[in-house]
């Protein structure tokens, strides 16, 4: 038996990553998956190696986008149990230098983006009366501040904020709210940032960076019964580094 059978999962940013990962756990345990993205080819791809997952394109800055995709969700499976809110871009600039631009595009992905999830799904799960489980990515980056990250920072404070005020507002309907803190994880957003590895795995008390199926584990436990009473809180997956 699965952890997640009989539940339908919508997880963002799915085409790859840590998102990726997400769906495969949740497929094994049972669930139906749906992955989100904007990597449409990838997106394809991912999930035509998953199966019980499905991809369809989702722009999370568009609130029409959030609206068709839930529908369709409902309409089809008749019902939504989890969102993985993690679709998000890493952005890098010290505070005197960030372009308004790269500003408002973080704002709007990281910040937005799982503001329209939480929104949409709590929604859909409200309506189809069932309770539910939405788990938002946030950082370390949204528990302490990390120099050079004005933007992301930000949004990934706003993501925890969020999160337990919805925590608290939809506690009552049986849906709970939490959010994870990745510290650093192999993902292409780690290539990205073009750092050494093994000095960055030096850094961290349990000596390794992450995995996408350290974040996949979390996600799973706070999708599942077994975390049935826990809501509103934060999950720090770092090695240890901010203990
Ligand atoms: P990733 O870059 O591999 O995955 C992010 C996914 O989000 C990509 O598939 C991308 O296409 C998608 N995405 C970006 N903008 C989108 C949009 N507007 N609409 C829909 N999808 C969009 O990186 P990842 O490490 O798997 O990141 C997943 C989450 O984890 C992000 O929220 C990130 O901020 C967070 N995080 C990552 C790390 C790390 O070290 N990798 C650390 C802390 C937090």
């Amino acid at each position: 038996m699965g952890q997640l059978d009989g539940k339908v999962a919508l997880i963002t940013g799915g085409a790859r990553g840590q998102g990726a990962a997400e769906g495969e756990l949740f497929a094994a345990e049972g669930a139906t998956v749906v992955l989100a993205d904007v990597l449409d080819e990838q997106g394809e791809k991912t999930a035509g190696g998953i199966p019980s997952a499905d991809y369809r394109h989702l722009d999370v800055t568009s609130e029409q986008g959030w609206d068709e995709v839930t529908a369709e969700i409902v309409a089809r499976h008749g019902r939504l149990d989890v969102l993985v809110n993690n679709a998000g871009i890493l952005t890098a600039h010290k505070l005197v230098n960030v372009p308004f631009d790269e500003w408002s595009r973080t704002v709007a992905v990281n910040q937005t983006g799982v503001f329209l999830g939480m929104r949409a799904a709590a929604r859909a799960m409200l309506e189809a009366g069932n309770g539910g489980s939405i788990i938002n990515t946030s950082s370390v980056a949204g528990l302490v501040g990390i120099f050079g990250s004005t933007s992301y920072s930000a949004t990934k404070w706003a993501v925890r904020g969020m999160t337990k005020v919805a925590a608290k507002e939809l506690g009552p309907k049986g849906v709970r709210v939490n959010s994870i803190h990745p510290g650093y994880i192999e993902t292409d957003m780690l290539d990205d940032v073009g750092d050494d590895r093994e000095k960055m795995a030096r850094s961290v008390p349990l000596r390794r960076t992450g995995q996408p199926i350290d974040i996949a584990q979390t996600a799973l436990f706070l999708a599942s019964e077994a975390s049935s009473y826990i809501t509103g809180q934060e999950l720090v997956v770092d090695g240890g580094t901010y203990g």
